[in-house]
């Protein structure tokens, strides 16, 4: 049982409000006066907090940066990333009741940004100042990144870590957006794929043919790109293009045995994936989880000819596949870029080869770093259960702008419910989460501290 409980409790109310003030904020894309709003909310609640707040600009929304000093001189730093614009609310007809009125509903408050990602951060703030009220003082230095553009897919935000090295470093990070685990188990995740995704183009004649009158005649765009496709990929799920897992950093013993701690449940599986339960109970829990830990290549989306009611007799004079690449460490979008680039003007020289802007390194941190052990110790006393941890999850997050542009360690302990329903109706938070959040909070900036130093002396 953790000694910040009785802090917690004593400001149920006054933290519960807040919360819901800040979900009242429409900090909308489309919407300025939210966005000036939530910054103004913010950078009040950071201030009267002690830290100092700056504002750093962008071409798009400005990141918020906040740092409060810890007193020792020896103490370490963390970094503590979220985000304040929140999703749109449409369907609003869809919700129970109206997004931007937090509403509370069976331990849950309900409200667009209630997990995703407010209460998340403030769940960091306020306990920042559990810590300060116990302590008087912190026993780590703590910086706030809040950004503004992350449900845009943070463009700006590499930009802003390598302009700023030196003042937003410290010595590990922590993000919590997201989910927890399955049954609301607390989670420290240590690395995310990446992300690289193109766009294959094939123009055949200038317009759709008769198939019958011109069959054999004109190039089946259709065709065309099945067979390029084909030459991407095997039947075996393994990319054909050369080089491509030159750099793919092999699995470490370290890796296995925390999969052997993860939870397995083909039936539960199954249903979240919405395939067969026999086709999930072919895999080990290592045959799963690895799979999550290697490269994947998707077609996304197929668009030629007509596919629509009845029955069209064309020869389709164009096709589109949309694909996605996820890569794992150390791969290199660009140089995957490269590599598919090449390979396609080798076999295909006539599929135009479009790369899409929006590329995200993968990310990973060691499992055998101090922090994870420590921050697996605060999770535990904060939550009454250990944490999972996982050695990668499988969706991609700009989680390299801590690891690679840094060169820190990174690590996503979500603070939301499971069924959270971040970026759907009905978005919600579990209340007990969101306290037990605070306290865990408190917890890991203790953990961070003894990792620095001789533990700190309540003032009262
Ligand atoms: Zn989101």
């Amino acid at each position: 049982m953790s000694d910040f409980w009785p802090i917690v409790e004593s400001h149920r109310e006054e933290w519960l409000e807040l919360w819901k003030e800040a979900v009242r904020i429409r900090s909308l894309k489309a919407e300025a006066n939210g966005l000036a709003a939530i910054k103004g909310f913010l950078r009040q609640m950071l201030g009267s907090a002690g830290f100092t707040v700056e504002e750093i600009p962008t071409p798009g929304e400005p990141v918020l940066f906040a740092e409060r000093k810890s007193v020792r001189p020896d103490a370490a730093s963390v970094l503590i990333y979220g985000h304040y614009d929140v999703q749109p609310a449409d369907p609003v007809e869809a919700w129970e009741s109206p997004p931007f009125e937090p509403t509370e509903r069976n331990g849950r408050l309900f409200g667009r940004g209630t997990g995703d990602n407010k209460g998340q951060h403030l769940a960091h703030l306020f306990g920042v100042l559990a810590v300060l009220q116990r302590f008087g003082d912190l026993p780590v230095t703590v910086k706030f990144v809040i950004e503004g553009e992350e449900e845009s897919g943070s463009p700006h935000l590499p930009a802003v870590f390598d302009q700023h090295r030196e003042s937003l470093s410290a010595d590990v990070a922590i993000t919590s957006d997201g989910p927890m685990a399955m049954g609301d188990r607390p989670m420290i995740c240590l690395g995310v794929r990446g992300i690289f995704s193109f766009e294959l183009r094939v123009s055949g004649a200038r317009f759709d043919n008769h198939s019958g009158h011109k069959g054999n005649l004109v190039p089946n765009s259709a065709w065309r790109l099945v067979h390029v496709l084909s030459e991407l990929l095997s039947t075996d799920n393994r990319v054909l293009v050369p080089g491509f897992y030159d750099e793919v950093e092999p699995l470490r013993a370290i890796d296995r045995e925390l999969i052997e701690a993860l939870p397995f449940d083909p039936p539960s599986v199954a249903a979240a994936l919405g395939v067969p339960e026999e086709s999930v109970r072919r895999w080990t829990k290592q045959d799963y989880y690895q799979r999550l830990m290697t490269p994947s290549f998707s077609i996304n989306g197929l668009e030629s000819g007509y596919a629509g009611p009845g029955h069209k007799s064309i020869i389709p004079a164009t096709a589109r596949a949309l694909c996605d690449v996820r890569l794992v460490p150390n791969q290199d979008p660009a140089m995957i870029d490269r590599q598919f680039r090449e390979y396609l003007a080798a076999i295909a020289p006539d599929v135009e080869y479009i790369p899409h802007p929006g590329w995200m390194y993968p990310s990973r941190t060691g499992a055998a770093h101090p922090a994870v052990a420590a921050l697996q110790e605060a999770l535990t006393r904060a939550y009454g259960m250990e944490p999972y941890v996982e050695p990668m999850m499988g969706g991609s997050l700009p989680d390299y702008v801590f690891t690679r542009i840094l060169g820190i360690p990174s690590l996503i302990i979500p603070y939301a419910n499971h069924d959270e329903g971040n970026h759907g109706p009905n978005e919600n938070m579990r209340i007990d989460l969101f306290f037990r959040a605070i306290v865990a909070t408190a917890e890991m900036l203790m953990a961070l501290g003894n990792l620095s130093g001789p533990a700190q002396q309540p003032v009262h």
